[in-house]
């Protein structure tokens, strides 16, 4: 058999590779390639030259940086076909969306915030105490640990990497064990680019390596992306050192039809938000509540529509879905199915664990399941929807925030007043009207309740690498002053 190609961590300029593990394609189920297994003497070192790094990159002006961070985002978009390449093999995902979406959004999220570090936002200078000029400055943090998950590797890298290199930190990086490729490569495009040497560390491995980044006394945030029970410990981790933390966590968002909504555009748009990516996204439409009156016929168009995705081949451009990240990851959404199944919820379509090579799963629809069933409750993170109904708009906007996540959700609607009123009700960090999914570069992305805190992407993502110092400079010159007297009057 060929050698396995071997992808080892980047530590300063340093391709470094302590131990090694295989990595797994998930449409095959075998082994396609070694990737180097970091230690928290990996992560030690990592640290150390992202200092140095950080230094040097902080005192560039920010027209340099960003003139650097628009030539790494042309360079990476010059290889876009062999990243999402890479992508579809590591993460299993239909080159459609890392070639047509993954990639070229990333790329725009990077050049989005290499020009938004040019025109910062804050307070006017000025006289808000007589006799003193008051001035903010937004300064960087230092050195910044990412942690990311596996469902969209480069792009979840990018999310970090962006505001923080713009802000002036440099960067410690892990990404998923699984799916590091990706976020390597984007670590060398950027040594290629002439970044300085440790602006930009890989650090691979699992929850050992995380824990060393989230203790590492001189690592002064942690931008995490993943689920909300490891995000739980990272809070933890982070807390004895009082680090600043963002947590972009899981999410079970409602996706709200009313009766007099566009029902096949419901019914169509369900299609991609419930199984883009095979369902393993934060903002996947997981609970479908559809108002009596309607709900006969947006199942039966929805069940139509799901039974004709082409669940198949990443390479094939007639896939629609891919397979699911890892065999143990199947295993589990599958385990949910039959959970659902077991507690007498009704599986219209799906849930059929498929034979052969790969980690496939179908679409599947589950209907009518109790609002406290764990497959309406619980992140499944795979191509699996609950179908409910609801009878009037207090009960939809129970319903929907009925859960401990608060990630995103949609309304579907044509009376714009049930839609603001709905938007104003939902207790989530997005919410759509008419759509669910699409977003932005300029719109902030992240969670409220246990979908975490903090945002990526956005002007406020930018304010998240940032802290902000107030400087005050005496005007007068004369050395005793009127507020003297609250404590001394001599
Ligand atoms: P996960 O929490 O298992 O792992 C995420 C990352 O944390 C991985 O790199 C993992 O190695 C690392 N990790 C695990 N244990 C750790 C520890 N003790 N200390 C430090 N790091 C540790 O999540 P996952 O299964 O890789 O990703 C799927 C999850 O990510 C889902 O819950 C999904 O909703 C969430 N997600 C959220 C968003 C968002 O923007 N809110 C986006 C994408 C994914």
């Amino acid at each position: 058999m060929d050698k396995l190609p071997h992808y080892p961590m980047v530590i300063g300029k340093a391709l470094v590779t302590t131990g090694s593990e295989d990595l797994i394609e998930p449409a095959t189920g075998q082994p396609f390639a070694t990737v180097a297994l970091g230690s928290k003497a990996d992560v030690e070192q990592a640290v150390s030259v992202a200092k140095t790094a950080q230094s040097s990159w902080a005192a560039l002006s920010y027209g340099e940086r960003s003139a650097a961070m628009m030539l790494l985002a042309d360079a990476l978009e010059a290889k876009s076909e062999e990243l999402a390449h890479l992508e579809s093999r590591n993460a299993g995902k239909p080159t459609k969306l890392s070639l047509g979406g993954d990639i070229p959004f990333a790329i725009d999220n990077l050049r989005y915030f290499a020009a938004a570090v040019r025109r910062q936002e804050g307070s006017a200078a000025g006289e808000y105490v007589g006799g003193y000029t008051s001035m903010t400055r937004r300064e960087p943090i230092g050195v910044v640990g990412a942690i990311t998950p596996w469902n969209y590797p480069f792009m979840m890298a990018i999310w970090k990497l962006g505001p923080a290199l713009a802000a002036g930190n440099a960067v410690v990086i892990k990404p998923a064990p699984n799916t590091p490729i990706t976020t390597i490569e984007l670590a060398k495009t950027a040594l290629d680019c002439g970044f300085p040497a440790g602006l930009i560390n890989v650090v691979t491995g699992g929850a050992e390596v995380g824990e060393a980044i989230c203790t590492h006394p001189d690592i002064r945030m942690i931008s995490f992306t993943g689920s909300t029970r490891t995000g739980k410990r990272i809070a933890e981790l982070a807390c004895p050192m009082v680090k600043r933390v963002t947590l972009e966590l899981g999410g079970k968002a409602p996706f709200v039809v009313f009766a007099d909504a566009d029902i096949e555009a419901a019914a169509r748009g369900a299609i991609p938000a419930a199984y883009m990516n095979s369902g393993q996204d934060c903002t996947a439409a997981t609970r479908i509540y559809v108002q009596d009156g309607v709900f006969d016929q947006f199942l039966a168009r929805f069940t139509e529509l799901s039974r004709s995705i082409r669940v198949g081949d990443p390479f094939d451009e007639a896939t629609d879905i891919g397979p699911l990240s890892s065999e143990a990851h199947r295993l589990k959404v599958h385990g949910m199915v039959e959970e659902a199944r077991q507690q007498g919820v009704k599986v219209v379509t799906g849930g059929i664990l498929p034979e052969g090579a790969g980690f496939y799963y179908p679409p599947t629809v589950l209907v009518d399941a109790p609002q406290a069933a764990s497959c309406v409750q619980a992140e499944i993170f795979g191509p699996v929807v609950v179908v409910n109904r609801f009878a009037d708009e207090a009960e939809a906007v129970k319903l929907a925030n009925d859960t401990p996540y608060g990630l995103a959700g949609s309304v579907w609607t044509r009376n714009v007043q049930c839609a603001m009123r709905m938007v104003a009700a939902m207790d989530c960090g997005t919410v759509w009207v008419n759509d669910h999914l699409p977003i932005a570069s300029e719109q902030p992305h992240g969670g409220f309740k246990q979908s975490g805190f903090g945002k990526d992407m956005s002007y406020y993502a930018l304010e998240e690498y940032t802290v902000v110092k107030h400087v005050m400079l005496e005007l007068t010159g004369e050395a005793k002053k009127a507020w003297h007297s609250v404590v001394f009057d001599g």
